[in-house]
């Protein structure tokens, strides 16, 4: 199984409140920039950031590898 979050830019505010807590680093708060980014596979799926952002702006999601093989196989064709 992988864990990967996504961000809804257009509810998020940039407060950073999900970089700050995440035990896993795998989201960041670029001073300069408006919106978190991070390296999605560092993602446990802990959800601690869901639970705390402020805004629902974070959805962290559970991929299981045979769902991957059948996204690539459809893509495929
Ligand atoms: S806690 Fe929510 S609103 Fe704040 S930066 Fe993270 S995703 Fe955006
Ligand atoms: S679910 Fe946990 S590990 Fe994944 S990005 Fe959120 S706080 Fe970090």
């Amino acid at each position: 199984m992988t864990w990967v979050w996504t961000l809804q830019e257009g509810d998020c505010t940039g407060c950073g409140i999900c970089a700050d807590l995440c035990p896993h680093e795998a989201i960041h708060m670029p001073p300069e920039e408006a919106y978190p980014s991070g390296i999605v596979d560092l993602c446990t799926g802990c959800m601690i950031c869901v639970k705390e952002c402020p805004f629902d702006a974070i959805t962290v999601w559970q991929r299981a590898s045979g769902a991957e093989t059948r996204v690539l196989a459809a893509t495929a064709r």
